[in-house]
């Protein structure tokens, strides 16, 4: 690790200052990447602002949609009632991110800016059509959040810009969402494949059948009597993570699903088109075909997942490995 001058600025204007004057100088949140990036002298900053002591970056306001400063931990957002409520897919997400250890000093907004494709708060935020604030030199601006990922670790931000936190629409009670990281161990690595989905629904039929239906274990029949209860998935954002070199939405699958009564035939051809927009690679986790099979499962698992969350909110079963 090279040396380097560690500033504390206090308020995001010390912030801001110090960025605008210190040429490459890189940002410090909780650590957990820039520290790896350090030892491994993939980074040389001659000067590095932590965020740390930064209050105004730690905010989380609810009274319209849901704002989030770059600075809150994964744990806050994982352990925060109305986020788990309704914005599970974005509580999905931070709950899974590393350890314990990790989430409790690591953040959405370091998460973000590191844009690794398998970042786990990444998906999620695409699927609720989250907006990034951003401060610069010209005052701030905001960025919708598949403009912000630009490659693996390359975001809409310029030197010395600073991520203030992230925007997400109000949503409604027949509105639901939900992540599914796919991975080899519970914790301590990264997704092979991560899906997030945000579905809004109208029922044609009976509720309380619905309700029945997604007590089944065998995921036709789930379908099927969802099928006959004519449930509409009125509106739908799918986002994907590890399957291009940055997380993409898969909007030609979206637009298969918008406005069609769920089916097993659906599902089918949805999952068809969302692997045709995948860019995936092999890798050490796993190669390229197995992620593409694991689209297919996770798409149609995530969305019933958030099928789920709209007709028995509340309830958490480990239901990823029923569907
Ligand atoms: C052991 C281990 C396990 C991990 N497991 C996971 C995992 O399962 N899933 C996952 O997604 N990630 C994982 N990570 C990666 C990491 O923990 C997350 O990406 C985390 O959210 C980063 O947040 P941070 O606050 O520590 O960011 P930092 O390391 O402080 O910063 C990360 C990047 O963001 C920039 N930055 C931070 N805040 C701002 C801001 N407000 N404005 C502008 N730029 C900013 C920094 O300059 C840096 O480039 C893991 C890391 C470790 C070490």
């Amino acid at each position: 690790m090279g040396a380097f001058t560690y500033h504390k600025p206090a308020t995001v204007g010390e912030a801001a200052d110090l960025a605008a004057e210190l040429h490459g100088a890189r940002f410090v949140a909780g650590g957990t990447d820039v520290v790896v990036l350090l030892k491994q002298r993939k980074i040389d900053p001659a000067n590095l602002i932590s965020l740390r002591n930064v209050a105004e970056l730690t905010y989380i306001d609810s009274a319209d949609g849901l704002s989030l400063g770059s600075g809150v931990t994964h744990t806050r957002i994982a352990n925060h009632d109305y986020i788990r409520a309704r914005y599970s897919a974005l509580a999905d997400g931070a709950r899974v991110v590393g350890s314990k250890q990790i989430r409790n000093v690591a953040t959405l907004g370091g998460n973000i800016c590191n844009a690794a494709p398998s970042a786990d708060t990444a998906c999620p935020l695409l699927a609720l059509d989250a907006a990034v604030r951003i401060l610069g030199r010209e005052g701030e601006r905001e960025v919708p959040i598949d403009d912000f990922f630009l490659g693996p670790n390359k975001v809409a931000l310029a030197d010395g810009e600073l991520v203030l936190g992230i925007k997400l629409p109000a949503t409604s009670e027949k509105s639901g969402s939900a992540y599914i990281k796919h991975s080899r161990r519970q914790a301590m690595e990264l997704p092979m494949v991560g899906v997030a989905a945000w579905v809004s629904v109208s029922i044609g039929g009976s509720e309380e059948r619905c309700r029945g239906a997604l007590e089944c274990e065998h995921t036709p029949d789930v379908i099927q009597l969802l099928q006959n209860e004519e449930v509409v998935l009125e509106d739908v954002r799918i986002a994907m993570g590890v399957v291009a070199p940055r997380p993409i939405r898969a909007r030609e699958a979206e637009a298969k699903l918008k406005g069609q009564v769920v089916s097993g035939a659906l599902f089918e051809s949805m999952g068809d088109v969302a692997v045709s927009e995948c860019q995936a690679r092999d890798s050490f986790r796993c190669d390229a075909g197995y992620r593409l099979e694991m689209v297919r499962v996770l798409t149609k698992r995530a969305i019933l997942k958030a099928i789920d969350r709209i007709m028995r909110p509340g309830r958490e079963a480990d239901i990823d490995l029923l569907w």
